[in-house]
């Protein structure tokens, strides 16, 4: 790279120096005839000096030649001699301009050498030295006198080559850079492509196909400055650029089998592998050896073309045969790269004399391929950006998508989240409550704790909890929570004429309501939606005993696609099944609690559910020292009354017996059919004079009693009571049942249709 990078600082200096030079043009004089030659070297005088310089004119052994080069018959001879005789002229500062020499040269004037390239031995011979061109001062004076050239050559060529003139020293410099203008501009150009195409290698994915045409750049770019005259004007060291000359000229066609190679790889072009393989092979060796001094670097040329030839033609084969594979950007640089080749074999056939000399344009070749390069690169990194831009769009908008999609299932995995914490504490909330109904004593303490927890599990929705009234004809509101606004203050009257409605009758069997829109449970219209909750009973069957109203506040619905209200409506389905399902229980623990604590016959609690009450009031009296009286009754005569009437009418009078006790003992006083005809009455807080007080107004309202027994009136019966009372008739208060019997048993042996207590009790 600073290689690289030296040569372009160079080739710009000279550039601009050759700007204003372009339309310059060098006063010169060919030297296109008069020239001589002589087969083999001069032998030397002692003094130094060839003893052919000093021939005349007509001298023997010399002959004439159009142009110094090559003379006939040359028979292996390695050394010739050449003179011409140096024509008049105007010249300021005269000097003989030669192209090239084939190999090394000495220049005599007037017997003295007054140039020389190239060492010569004893033998006159030397190695070769590269190819510059030579700029060879004239001595005053020279007018009409002859010219020695001294030359030796091992290689094919021998002798002056392309040009021969004499100009001013000036103009020569000037000669000189107009030659190699354009071949310097297209080298930097070739360079820049070169380092392009480097840049690619190293950046892109076809790092192959970029690195070969850089190696292809940069090859022909340094073949023309290295071949340019100029060079030897930037650094005058010939045989290094001849080195270099020939290592780029020689890379060229490695460079191009190559790219051409990736090109048709799917292929698997193996000649044009091969190819390559040789040229680089070619290159090692021909540069090696000539650097070990093994071999002479002009003599790597002629194989190197023999090889040439043979590889463009194997390149031309494949490619002929492929072409239709190939891209047209590729066809476009083939293309080039075979009017590029059509020069250098030109350039070739001029070298080898094949063709007369002449400047061959190689430089245009290489620029053509160049330009190809770039205007394809071009191309290229249009349609690259295109599809850069297109590929980006794309991208972006898959992004997005992705994004939009991600933060969808974000969203709807918190939402999830949301809803399965919701629905645990729902869960929690309903196990609570199923848990506090359990503890509830009976349907109505059930329904008053359900009425204030209620709104517990349907937050965040506001609501109203109705209870069934009235055998199921009105619902009256317990409880409502939240806004409430479209709830129903008053009861709701549900007609249950028809029977228990089902599930999706309810709502429509209401009356007065203003939730006539609701029809069925699920359904959410206006916000509100019904839920009921039905209790079984063993003997009324399933009733709905409670309804609950929610509505349904719309940023709720609306937050989670309904999807929340669903989950919450569903939750709360379930829920209240489960807690009719509790209550059901419930309510059959209350019935069949009051089917054992009631007698049958007379409605009233029974002997079981008295001796629990006396035990608990007993001890309660004690605790809060309170007195307590207890009553027992027993109708008169009974046995004869079942004996007159019948078993079934003195049912009947049971019945009237204990609908009078219901009726003359309320509030507080608790009456119990004891068995038989046996009715006992428990008074807390009652002290023994009250107690008599009230047995006897029993006694006197059951004398004014008839029993019927259907439309049969069977007169009235009489009943004897007995009174005990504590604290009065007793410390002890478990003594009171043995005492009032004991009372009772008195008022009997009495005479009956009276009361006895501790005292007696006077008949009225
Ligand atoms: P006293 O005045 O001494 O109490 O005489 P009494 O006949 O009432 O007493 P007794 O103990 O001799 O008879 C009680 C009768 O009560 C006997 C029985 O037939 C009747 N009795 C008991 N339970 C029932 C009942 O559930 N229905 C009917 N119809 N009679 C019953
Ligand atoms: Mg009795
Ligand atoms: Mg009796």
């Amino acid at each position: 790279m600073r290689f690289v990078s030296l040569y372009l600082t160079r080739l710009t200096v000279l550039m601009v120096c050759l700007l204003p030079l372009g339309a310059a043009s060098a006063a010169s004089q060919t030297l296109s005839e008069g020239w001589e030659y002589r087969w083999g070297d001069s032998p030397f005088r002692n003094d130094g000096t060839p003893a052919w310089t000093l021939d005349g004119p007509g001298e023997d052994g010399w002959r004439s030649i159009g142009f110094p080069s090559n003379p006939p018959n040359r028979d292996g001879r390695e050394h010739v001699w050449f003179r011409v005789m140096l024509p008049d002229g105007e010249w300021q500062e005269p000097v003989l301009y030669i192209f090239s020499v084939d190999l090394i040269v000495q220049v005599y004037f007037d017997g003295q050498k007054i140039y020389q390239y190239g060492t010569f031995d004893e033998q006159g011979r030397g190695r070769f030295e590269g190819w510059p061109w030579h700029e060879i001062s004239l001595p005053d004076g020279f007018e009409g006198k002859y010219l020695y050239f001294r030359v030796f050559s091992d290689y094919t060529d021998i002798g002056l080559w392309g040009e021969v003139s004499i100009m001013n020293r000036p103009d020569l410099v000037l000669f000189v850079l107009e030659n190699s203008l354009e071949a310097l501009v297209i080298a930097a150009i070739s360079m820049l492509i070169g380092l392009l195409a480097l840049i690619f290698a190293v950046l892109q994915a076809k790092k192959k196909s970029f690195a070969s045409l850089a190696l292809f750049a940069f090859s022909s770019g340094t073949m023309l400055l290295a071949e340019s005259q100029a060079s030897q004007l930037l650094w005058d060291v010939p045989l290094v650029w001849d080195y270099l000359a020939a290592a780029s000229y020689y890379l060229l066609p490695v460079a191009m089998a190559m790219l051409l190679e990736q090109w048709l790889a799917d292929h698997r072009p193996r000649m044009i592998n091969l190819v390559w393989k040789v040229h680089l092979a070619y290159v090692v060796a021909a540069i090696g050896l000539s650097l070990s001094g093994a071999i002479n670097l002009s003599s790597t040329f002629p194989p190197f073309d023999a090889l040439f030839l043979v590889s463009l033609v194997t390149i031309t084969v494949a490619v002929i045969y492929r072409f239709r594979h190939l891209l047209l950007e590729q066809r476009i640089i083939l293309l080039a790269y075979a009017i590029f080749s059509v020069f250098l074999v030109v350039d070739m056939a001029v070298a080898h004399g094949l063709l007369p000399w002449g400047r061959v344009p190689v430089s245009w070749g290489a620029l053509l391929f160049a330009l190809a390069v770039v205007v394809i690169s071009l191309w290229h990194y249009a349609r690259t950006q295109q599809a850069l831009y297109r590929l980006t769009l794309s991208l972006e908008q898959q992004v997005a998508e992705r994004t939009e999609k991600a933060e969808t299932l974000a969203r709807r995995e918190q939402a999830r989240v949301r809803l399965l914490t919701f629905e645990n504490e729902k869960k929690q909330i309903l196990n609570d409550i199923i848990a506090g109904l359990q503890d509830c004593l009976g349907l109505s303490q059930a329904f008053d704790y359900l009425a204030r927890v209620m709104l517990d599990l349907c937050s965040p929705v506001s609501g109203a909890f109705y209870l069934r009234r009235d055998e199921g004809k009105t619902y009256e509101r317990l409880n409502h929570w939240g806004y409430g606004g479209n709830m129903p203050e008053f009861a709701l009257i549900l007609d249950t004429s028809g029977g228990l409605p089902s599930p999706t009758e309810v709502p429509s069997r209401y009356r007065e309501t203003p939730l006539d829109s609701v029809t069925s449970q699920d359904q959410v219209l206006e916000g509100t939606v019904c839920f009921w909750i039905t209790v079984q009973s063993a003997s009324e069957g399933a009733l709905v005993m409670g309804l609950l109203l929610v509505e349904i506040p719309e940023n709720f619905s609306a937050q989670d696609n309904g999807y929340g209200a669903a989950r919450l409506f569903h939750a709360l389905d379930q829920g209240l099944q489960r807690i009719g399902i509790t209550l059901s229980s419930i309510r059959l623990h209350e019935e069949l609690q009051k089917y054992s604590y009631e007698d049958v016959l007379t409605g009233l609690n029974n002997r079981r559910y008295f001796d629990q009450l006396l035990k608990h009031e007993r001890a309660g009296a004690v605790r809060n020292q309170v007195p307590l009286a207890l009553l027992i009754v027993d109708i008169d005569h009974f046995k004869l009354f079942n004996d007159t009437h019948g078993h079934e009418a003195g049912d009947s009078a049971l019945k009237t017996v204990a609908g009078v006790l219901l009726q003359q003992f309320r509030d507080s006083d608790v009456v119990c059919r004891y068995g038989g005809e046996e009715f006992v009455v428990i008074m807390p807080g009652a002290n023994l004079s009250a107690a008599r007080e009230k047995a006897e107004n029993l006694c006197r309202a059951i004398r004014t009693v008839h029993i019927y027994h259907g439309d049969q009136d069977l007169g009235g019966v009489t009943l004897s009571v007995g009174v005990a009372g504590w604290p009065e008739c007793s410390n002890d208060p478990d003594a009171l049942l043995g005492l009032a019997d004991r009372a009772l048993y008195r008022a009997k042996e009495g005479g009956r249709d009276r009361i006895e207590g501790c005292s007696t009790c006077t008949p009225p």
